[in-house]
């Protein structure tokens, strides 16, 4: 029931419910997997992050439930009070040796890593360059800075040069970028980026979010990717997708491990993953070392669902990874989309504003290492479909 002072709330719900830019969430009734039962109906995903379905990996699974049994379902404290166990630093210890850097720092996901590094390596004084279409935790990160802002046109390299150009005054300057864009999953121009930040001695922070798992030798991101181990003061990764559990991490030199120790927020004033959570990340990384054929198949997947849906004319935009947006306009019509795919069993989600562009929206797709050719071939079918009934395709 709204009360009389909730009454400007559901007016505003409704104003962005008719505009079609709120939806009822889809509830998940069983395992996230490459195929999930919605309402009792049984259909193909293409929607999730899972990339190499790690989250349903026995091993990880058991690594879970013995961490578990070992230490509880709960850390119990904030890391710099009494919430830092063995296992903890024994993931962090892993993630360092992983992604060929001094040190590494979890935090509790991708989101609050952003936010309290860009909240506290930044002050007065300083100024932060960023990506136009970086994601939403970085430019929530960049909200809570008092450093001065410069945007430059997204993977755009004069417009970046430019922009180092005007930050030679400033005292610490740090370039922020997506590893891989989480809208349209093209790759960020990391080697041009990495030259210019190191003519201009500005630091480089990276989000391999969409990386992680996905780009680079055994998954280890967009930095190995492109040779460019020891050249990114901060790269951060989430545990939440590739690597199927939860959290976040920054990668580096020790000095920047113990700066966020010192000060980053989110690690400071909030309870640290339950033991659980870092034991079955720990496996999460044995996975990608001993399991490197999933990346393929991952990669095999993209090639083959992202060709079909080009020769069929669908407007796939620019993307190079396993995000493949199909490009629709404006909402109502990648609502329509996505629930004309829900109706011949794909969960295919709509993406639109303020994700995306009003005028950009879209469905976007996640192919996984594990989905088969069967299922990738019957979501072809169903789209082929809908996009002519769209006028999407000829
Ligand atoms: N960065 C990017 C680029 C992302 O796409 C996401 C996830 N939406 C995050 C950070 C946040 O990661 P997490 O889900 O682990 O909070």
């Amino acid at each position: 029931m709204t009360r009389p002072s909730e009454q400007s709330l559901q007016q505003e719900l409704d104003e962005l419910a008719a505009g079609g830019l709120y939806r009822p969430m889809r509830i998940i009734e069983s395992p996230q997997g490459t195929e999930v039962v919605i309402k009792g109906r049984r259909l193909i995903n293409l929607s999730s992050n899972n990339y190499l379905g790690l989250n349903t990996h026995p091993r990880l699974v058991q690594a879970m439930v013995d961490a578990t049994n070992r230490f509880g379902a709960g850390s119990g404290a904030v890391r710099t009070i009494a919430g830092t166990l063995s296992i903890h630093e024994e993931l962090e210890r892993r993630l360092a040796e992983f992604k060929h850097t001094e040190a590494a720092l979890t935090l509790q996901s991708g989101y609050a890593t952003n936010l309290g590094i860009l909240s506290c390596v930044l002050v007065e004084g300083d100024v932060v360059i960023s990506d136009e279409f970086n994601h939403a935790s970085i430019i929530d990160g960049i909200r809570l800075t008092k450093a001065d802002r410069l945007v430059y046109r997204h993977g755009d390299l004069d417009s970046l040069e430019e922009a180092l150009e005007k930050a030679a005054k400033y005292r610490r300057k740090l370039v922020v970028t997506d590893g891989v864009f989480s809208m349209d999953g093209d790759i960020a121009p990391l080697p041009g980026i990495v030259e210019r930040a190191e003519a201009h001695t500005a630091m480089v922070m990276v989000d391999d979010a969409h990386a992680s798992g996905v780009l680079g030798e055994n998954g280890r991101g967009s930095v190995s990717h492109f040779g460019l181990d020891g050249r990114v003061e901060i790269q951060v990764g989430t545990l939440s997708k590739a690597m199927g559990v939860l959290g976040g991490y920054s990668a580096g030199s020790a000095t920047v491990r113990e700066f966020l120790v010192a000060k980053a927020r989110p690690f400071l004033f909030s309870t640290s993953h339950p033991p659980g959570v870092a034991a079955a990340c720990i496996a999460a990384i044995d996975v990608l070392l001993d399991e490197p054929q999933r990346i393929a198949r991952l990669w095999d997947n993209t090639r083959y669902f992202k060709g079909q849906l080009q020769e069929m004319g669908f407007n796939t935009g620019v993307s190079e990874t396993p995000i493949t947006p199909v490009i629709a306009g404006d909402p109502d019509r990648a609502n329509a989309l996505s629930d004309d795919l829900l109706a011949g069993g794909i969960f295919a989600q709509p993406i639109v504003f303020p994700m995306v562009k009003r005028e950009q929206s879209r469905v976007r797709t996640i192919v996984t290492s594990e989905h088969t050719r069967a299922q990738l071939d019957a979501t072809l079918e169903v789209f082929q479909g809908a996009g002519k009934k769209l006028g999407l395709i000829g």
